[in-house]
């Protein structure tokens, strides 16, 4: 349920409401906007309470929450957000391209690319230390090696940093060397992994699981924001559907959905969500057309020795090629730059 109050209520009249709020078995949210103050009843407690609140002075009505996440949602909080990392905002103005290899491989590989996308114009750097991979044979990430290489590369070129978490275990060590740590497809309903990063101080990169719906996905980030942290990025890398030449289906409709029913900022990858070099500007854009704030692209010096997505991982040129193509009108003509790139 939600208490909306009037544009005139008291901080008395207010504070009236979120006592009432805790009385009634619920937990009591409270979003200030710029004209008014929104208080939401989350959690099961006595609904008729919470109803009977109407005629509370300072309250204007109280409505039922429609959908079944609460704090995620616009109802309870209509202003969009906006998520800091370390000096890069994710939500505002900008569209941020965060940008870097699937997996760290080596100091050299790292550093090179996060120089090469720096200069680009990327504004944070990706790479996975802990590599969610579908055969155990396959490479599975360098780990505190890597994170040392991460941290490293931060202190060169001061891009904020986001890398894979993949079990509680981790958590600590990896919260000591990135500024944002990211929840792969896979978990995305690992609930013991949301409720363990609920609790901690660094903001959260959600990515949609592969097949799960728009719900499901923000009633995962239902747990990050009841359990404590409100830093959560969503981001949509692809579903599964009866498709076969794409690695994944981008679900860009879902972008500007999980916009619609949720303040929290959404990104996109279409490096996931294509799996294939010659879609990642074209679907960067259209991303952007439909209201992403930002993008995660693969970048690797030489995608052909890449360890891990090299098919879909653009060289420094082609990622060049792509900042650009952003910056391009939405009907390019057959001569510019990124349409040119594409036909070559
Ligand atoms: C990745 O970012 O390299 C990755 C494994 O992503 P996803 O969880 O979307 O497959
Ligand atoms: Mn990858």
């Amino acid at each position: 349920m939600i208490v909306n109050m009037s544009e005139k209520a008291t901080e008395d009249q207010i504070q009236h409401i979120i006592d009432r709020v805790r009385e009634a078995g619920y937990q009591p949210h409270v979003t200030r906007g710029t004209e008014r103050t929104i208080v939401a009843a989350v959690g099961s407690g006595r609904r008729h309470e919470i109803e009977a609140l109407q005629v509370a002075p300072g309250v204007d009505n109280v409505v039922a929450i429609a959908q079944p996440f609460k704090l995620v949602s616009r109802q309870v909080k209509p202003e969009r957000s906006i998520v800091r990392i370390n000096g890069v905002a994710i939500g505002g103005a900008e569209v941020v391209v965060i940008a870097g290899p699937c997996s760290v491989e080596s100091r050299e590989q790292l550093l090179d690319t996060a120089h090469a996308v720096k200069r680009s114009g990327a504004s944070m750097l990706r790479g996975g230390a802990y590599k969610p991979r579908t055969s155990p044979y396959d490479f599975q990430g360098l780990g505190v090696e890597a994170l040392k290489i991460l941290q490293d590369a931060h202190r060169e070129t001061g891009l904020p940093v986001v890398t894979e978490v993949m079990s509680t275990e981790d958590i600590d060590l990896i919260c000591e060397y990135v500024d944002m740590l990211q929840v792969g497809a896979r978990n995305m309903q690992n609930f013991a992994l949301l409720r363990r990063l609920a609790t901690i101080k660094k903001p959260i990169l959600l990515k949609r699981g592969p097949s799960a719906t728009v719900k499901e996905w923000l009633l995962a980030a239902e747990y990050l924001l009841s359990g404590g942290n409100q830093q959560v990025v969503l981001c949509e890398r692809g579903i599964k559907t009866f498709e076969t030449e794409m690695r994944n289906t981008m679900d860009l409709a879902a972008i500007a959905l999980a916009r619609d029913l949720s303040h929290l900022p959404v990104i996109a990858d279409p490096s996931h969500g294509t799996g294939k070099q010659s879609l990642i500007a074209a679907v960067s854009r259209a991303a952007v057309a439909v209201g992403a704030d930002g993008l995660i692209i693969e970048v690797h010096p030489c995608p052909e020795r890449a360890l891990s997505d090299g098919p879909q991982s653009l060289d420094f040129a082609g990622f060049e090629r792509v900042m650009q193509a952003l910056t391009e009108p939405l009907r390019p003509t057959a001569r510019t730059a990124w349409a040119a790139a594409e036909a070559s």
